[in-house]
């Protein structure tokens, strides 16, 4: 659906994108993850054909964004950062006006009631929208992406500003269109990401870092790269200790070992680090059976995709590619998801409720 090839922006001598290669099958929810200042706007303005790339290609549906602009963006609803609203309109003459901006084709008046209905702005259709909370302004934003139905929707941090109870609402609303429409959804907070896509794709000053399924890029970092591993020798002294830290660092794959404490008489926990791709948990068993050791405990660290996003924007680690093979749900992966999902009618209830409630001093009526 979107393939993005070798993409490169550059503002003068600086690199905001820098190499970017990634595809996105139809009906996927992709998460565009990275701190600020990362290039995730630059590259959603290039995908979207709102800026030029300095180079590589863009292609939406097949069709290349720089030959075949208006074929390319036919298949796109943007939402970008600023949503482009114009705040003296009423809802219902911004939406028209989008309609025909677009030479949108479908029937009129059920497309636009069809789309009012998604995002849930019927009943403020007459109003104008800079009396609007944010969320609403939001959800107008969403509402003009939708516009011609297309396949592809981008949304650039669509929730940054809102309250929690407008975040979920948003956020069950992008879920919602997940279901028809291929996603790209940037962010800067990662359980946002969570919440909503299928994959991620971390980005960091201008390259992907990671791109998988949360428990891919978490597996990719944690298992077997990092252990700890608790080794009873046969003597019980520290003698065993030095033994112990030579003979793990003499086997292959094994680049880092450290005695830990002293956690039981005698015995010691080893913190060892393994190259990437080498799992040697195998090779540590046998070390210990020929040297008659007892392997009291052996446990992988178990970096949460919050450490990984802190350790690849602090630049720990460069770069993971998940194996894309690999289908792993997001549910696998053992981590709370900020405000729960089973909030949203009350939530929505709550945001309806404060719509309504505030007063009209705009004169919109
Ligand atoms: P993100 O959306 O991930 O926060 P951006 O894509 O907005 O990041 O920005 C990426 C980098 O490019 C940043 O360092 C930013 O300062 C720089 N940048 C973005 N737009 C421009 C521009 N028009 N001129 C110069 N530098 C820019
Ligand atoms: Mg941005």
């Amino acid at each position: 659906m979107i393939e993005v090839k070798n993409l490169c922006k550059c503002y003068g001598d600086k690199k905001a994108v820098n190499d970017i290669s990634f595809s996105v099958g139809k009906g996927e929810i992709l998460g565009f993850l990275g701190p600020n200042g990362a290039g995730k706007s630059t590259t959603m303005n290039i995908l979207t054909g709102y800026i030029s790339s300095t180079s590589g290609q863009v292609l939406i549906n097949g069709v290349d964004i720089l030959e075949d602009p208006i074929g390319a963006k036919a298949n796109i609803g943007y939402l970008p950062e600023i949503p482009p609203l114009y705040v003296d309109m009423t809802v219902d003459a911004y939406l028209n006006f989008m309609y025909d901006l677009k030479k949108c084709k479908l029937t009129r008046k059920a497309h636009l009631k069809e789309i009012c209905d998604i995002c849930k702005i019927s009943h403020v259709r007459e109003r104008l929208i800079r009396n609007l909370s944010k969320g609403y302004k939001q959800r107008v934003g969403l509402a003009q992406a939708l516009i011609n139905n297309p396949p592809v929707l981008i949304l650039d941090e669509p929730t940054v500003g809102l309250d929690p109870s407008q975040i979920i609402e948003i956020r069950t609303l992008i879920k919602k269109l997940g279901k028809n429409h291929t996603v790209i959804l940037s962010s800067h907070i990662l359980p946002e990401i969570q919440a909503v896509c299928d994959r991620i794709i971390i980005v960091n000053k201008g390259v992907i870092a990671a791109d998988g399924t949360a428990s891919e890029i978490a597996d990719k970092l944690t298992n077997e790269h990092k252990m700890t591993v608790r080794i009873e020798g046969t003597k019980r002294t520290t003698e065993d200790k030095n033994e112990i830290v030579s003979a793990l660092k003499a086997v292959d794959g094994i680049k880092y070992v450290r005695a830990d404490m002293e956690r039981e008489k005698g015995v010691y926990d080893y913190d060892i680090e393994s190259e990437d791709e080498v799992d040697v948990r195998r090779a540590i068993n046998s070390l210990c059976r020929d040297k008659g050791w007892n392997i009291l405990m052996m446990q992988l660290s178990d970096m949460t995709l919050e450490d990984i996003f802190m350790k690849i924007t602090t630049g720990d680690i460069t770069a993971v590619k998940a194996d894309e093979k690999k289908k792993v749900s997001l549910d696998d992966f053992n981590i709370s998801i900020q405000g729960g999902m089973g909030l949203d009618e009350s939530a929505e209830q709550a945001e309806e409720n404060n719509e309504i409630d505030s007063s009209e001093e705009g004169g919109d009526k």
